[in-house]
């Protein structure tokens, strides 16, 4: 074989010979090849050799045994949303799952088949044609696949725990290339892994989940107040935690969006029923006196899509988690305010950026244990999240750092800290899906690293799929 660029066209021919629909798009192939290494966030955007645009798990495990046989450096491509880099590579290929979009849903059994490049919008909107729906991400245009891989948390999390929750099996192919089905059935020590480590032991063409009736319409939406009711918000967020019973979730943090630029506390409410019974629930958030009030009746597929003109496409984005446990103080909340908002409207401008403290009931995340799946995230607190949104390349670092502190502060203020508190409630403190690939896995796997390092010598020897978390050291590959 020549050169690296007739390596990759021999993909191109071997596709074109055998009547496959994948697409193998190149750099010199203009507007094409530059949509597809577009990203959620520009930070992720690196310049690929070679883009696979899969269409079929046979693609897909043809791609695999090229790799494979090339040492071609390669990710895997779901809905393009993780702020890791995990999801692009320079110089290396793409297999994207991006064509691979058709959801299924069995009525009578009440499961969703989702192929594994799908959105969530694609999942919310044909199951609700059902009545019907399953756990997934509070936006929906994020990933089925990498939400999934990772643990998947949503607004209908307080009902019925993470997505991967209610996975019930999965299509995967493994390094060798073979196409395999992991469920509590079948390959059950695999099923373990893809729950919360699934990124690192192939590609999952499709994915069946649970489903359940969801009457419609909910009643959600978005509150803004002015900075000055934020202890009161917090102790509105402190009484949520005790009177939930799960139907509610409640967003809530900083930001300064656009058009005025200033800082402001958001919330974004949820109750899944009537209009009515959702006034009454949130009555003392409201009594607060919002700015804006935004929260209706909408229809349940329509929800995931009420935070989508806050976390649109542009920009360099990060996004970074540590854990919260209420009830939290309203001294200490205002801390992390000031120092957040001079940080974002500081010499940088940032504004369009956010802390997020996720108040998604977690009654029914701890019903699972830590051990019975590869995610360790399960505990009595709660998500916190940060995202970062600015353009200059030169702040990448300076965002990071800024990230980590102001996380590990929070984290460790609310009593939640690696290794300390977090132990007594099981969990890790810490969402892989919010971390960045250099989180020794440790920090997410907690005790069941330990496990999936065994169970990566079983499925994937030679550590092919090595762009998630680091659960065995990465090797240097080079094309031949
Ligand atoms: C705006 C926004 C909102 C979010 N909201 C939520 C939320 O509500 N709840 C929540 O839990 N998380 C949320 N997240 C985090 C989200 O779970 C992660 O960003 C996740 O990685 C997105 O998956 P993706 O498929 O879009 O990403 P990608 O970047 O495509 O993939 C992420 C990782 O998964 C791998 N991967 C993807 N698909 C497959 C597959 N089929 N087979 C094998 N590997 C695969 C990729 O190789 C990569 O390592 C949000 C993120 C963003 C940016």
């Amino acid at each position: 074989m020549g050169s690296t660029s007739d390596v990759y066209a021999s993909l191109k021919e071997m596709f074109e010979s055998s009547g496959s629909k994948a697409q193998v798009i190149f750099p010199g192939d203009g507007e094409v090849y530059e949509q597809s290494i577009k990203r959620w966030s520009e930070h992720c955007e690196k310049r690929a050799s070679c883009v696979v645009k899969v269409t079929t798990p046979d693609d897909v495990t043809t791609t695999v045994k090229f790799i494979c046989e090339h040492k071609i450096p390669f990710v895997v491509k779901g809905g393009g949303h993780s702020t890791s880099g995990s999801a692009s590579i320079e110089d290396g290929l793409v297999i994207d799952l991006g064509l691979m979009r058709k959801v299924t849903v069995d009525e009578q059994e009440r499961t969703i088949n989702v192929e594994g490049g799908a959105i969530w919008e694609d999942v919310d909107v044909e199951a609700a044609k059902f009545g019907l729906a399953t756990v997934g991400g509070t936006v929906n245009h994020t990933g089925v696949g990498g939400l999934t891989l990772g643990g998947g948390y949503g607004f209908l999390t307080g009902k019925y725990g993470l997505t991967i929750d209610n996975l019930l099996s999965c299509n995967i192919i493994l390094a060798s290339g073979s196409q395999v089905v992991a469920s509590s059935t079948e390959n059950t020590d695999l099923f373990w892994a893809l729950r919360g480590a699934g990124q690192n032991f192939g590609v999952v063409t499709s994915f069946t989940f649970r489903a359940f009736p969801q009457p419609n319409p909910v009643y959600a939406g978005p509150l803004i107040f002015t900075p000055d009711k934020l202890p009161q918000i917090v102790a509105y967020a402190n009484k949520f935690h005790t009177q939930t019973d799960g139907n509610q979730a409640l967003l809530w943090g900083f930001s300064a969006p656009p058009p005025a630029n200033t800082p402001v506390v958001l919330t974004a409410l949820f109750h899944n029923g009537s209009e009515e019974e959702g006034k009454e629930f949130f009555a003392d958030l409201i009594a607060l006196g919002p700015v804006a009030n935004m929260a209706a009746p909408i229809p349940y597929e329509k929800l995931n899509s009420l935070m989508n003109p806050s976390v649109g496409f542009d920009g360099r984005k990060m996004f970074s988690g540590g854990a919260f446990k209420l009830p939290l103080d309203p001294g200490f909340v205002q801390n992390l305010y000031q120092e957040f908002v001079d940080f974002v409207l500081g010499k940088n401008r940032m504004n369009e950026s956010m802390m997020l403290f996720e108040t998604i009931p977690y009654k029914e995340v701890v019903k699972v244990g830590n051990g019975e799946m590869a995610f360790a995230n399960r505990g009595d607190y709660y998500n916190l999240a940060t995202l970062f949104k600015w353009f200059d390349p030169t702040l990448d670092t300076e965002v990071r750092d800024f990230a980590r502190t102001l996380l590990k502060k929070a984290s460790q203020s609310a009593g939640v800290v690696q290794d300390v508190d977090i132990r007594s409630v099981r969990g890790v403190g810490q969402y892989g899906n919010y971390s960045n690939t250099d989180v020794p896995a440790s920090e997410i796997y907690g005790s069941n690293a330990k496990k999936l390092e065994e169970l990566k010598k079983k499925w994937d020897p030679e550590n092919l799929f090595d762009r998630g978390t680091r659960l065995v050291p990465r090797q240097v590959v080079v094309v031949n």
